[in-house]
């Protein structure tokens, strides 16, 4: 268990998971944080992660560092999505071992478990199935790096474990209009038809598909209970125990943001997964319940937004 001198090394603090992790770290005192821009260290180049860590030696280690974006830049770039996250988790997790970490967690994704499961899904539906072919590429990198910490925990007795977020949303992520995930893409477009009058906003596809949504606060606050009351070589799901249809989601938004002109629906862009519900009983009975709903998660996203890409968007 981490205490408050610990050398905890959060590897991608400055994106939304990583920053509300380093968030939830420094609230309690810790204050032998390792943290490192992407300028300053790159996690796909293997010496100079193993020379960092050689220095700095952390006794734990948060591996929230990754390429990520929404359906269309997976769809786009498959070969980034899978080159960049299999090398910043073969190099963060065998350097982290090599150089004496005593605790590892990594973050996978719930887009790694098979289209097709039963809801909600369960840890053991694994594997159990074909991936969603808009996220392959990710998906498959993902599961590389849960499979690596599994075989260091075999091979090595290394404590790495491995947590399973739902799709996360909250303050620091990205907000450009193709690459970015459907909230953040969608308070955005919301905000700039209000701004400039426009009678009519697109989603994407068909409108159907649901989606487990949890603030990135909630997610950071599950990830210290795993930190400090969880070994072992299951995944742990961190959802927040319930969905919602992007339909629905894009009416919350449009309340939020005020607008009150009509939504249209593109159903020439892909849906992807019909649905991914996670069953969150694992982390639950480690103490965890998520405490921001999606009304209040999105209101602080869109306050979080507007304080922080107001320049951007006012040249709309
Ligand atoms: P996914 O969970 O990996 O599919 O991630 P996304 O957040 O990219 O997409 C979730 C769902 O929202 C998909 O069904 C998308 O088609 C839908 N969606 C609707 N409008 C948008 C949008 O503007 N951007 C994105 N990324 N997705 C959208």
């Amino acid at each position: 268990m981490p205490g408050p001198d610990s050398r905890i090394y959060v590897a991608g603090h400055t994106g939304l998971a990583g920053s509300a992790i380093h968030r939830a770290l420094e609230k309690p005192g810790h204050r032998n944080l390792i943290l490192r821009a992407h300028a300053d260290l790159d996690l796909t180049d293997a010496r100079a992660v193993d020379g960092f860590f050689a220095a700095e030696k952390p006794s734990h280690v948060i591996l929230a560092a990754a390429k990520v974006g929404g359906i269309a830049a997976n769809t786009a770039f498959p070969a980034e999505f899978l080159s960049v996250n299999l090398r910043i988790a073969a190099n963060v997790i065998d350097s982290a071992w090599r150089h004496g970490a005593a605790k590892l967690l990594y973050l996978a994704s719930s887009c790694i478990y098979p289209r097709l499961t039963p809801q909600p899904i369960r840890e053991e539906a694994l594997l159990t199935g074909a991936l969603e072919p808009t996220n392959e590429a990710y998906a498959i990198a993902k599961i590389a790096g849960l499979k690596l910490c599994q075989a260091y925990r075999r091979q090595y007795g290394f404590d790495a474990i491995v947590a399973m977020p739902t799709n996360l949303y909250g303050p620091h992520d990205r907000f450009d209009a193709e690459s970015s995930h459907v909230l953040p893409a969608l308070l955005r477009r919301f905000y700039e038809a209000k701004l400039t009058g426009a009678e009519s906003v697109t989603v994407w596809g068909s409108g159907s598909p649901r989606r487990d949504f949890l603030h990135a606060d909630d997610l950071a606050a599950a990830c210290l209970a795993l930190l400090r009351g969880y070994s072992g070589e299951m995944p742990v799901n961190i959802g927040s125990g319930g969905d919602i249809a992007i339909r629905d989601l894009a009416q919350l938004i449009a309340a939020v943001v005020g607008y009150r002109g009509a939504i249209n629906f593109d159903p020439s862009r892909p849906d992807g997964t019909p649905e991914k519900r996670l069953d969150i009983s694992r982390i639950a009975a480690l103490g965890w319940r998520p405490s921001i709903d999606l009304h209040r998660g999105i209101e602080d996203t869109y306050r979080w937004y507007r304080e922080n890409c107001a320049r951007e968007t006012a040249a709309v």
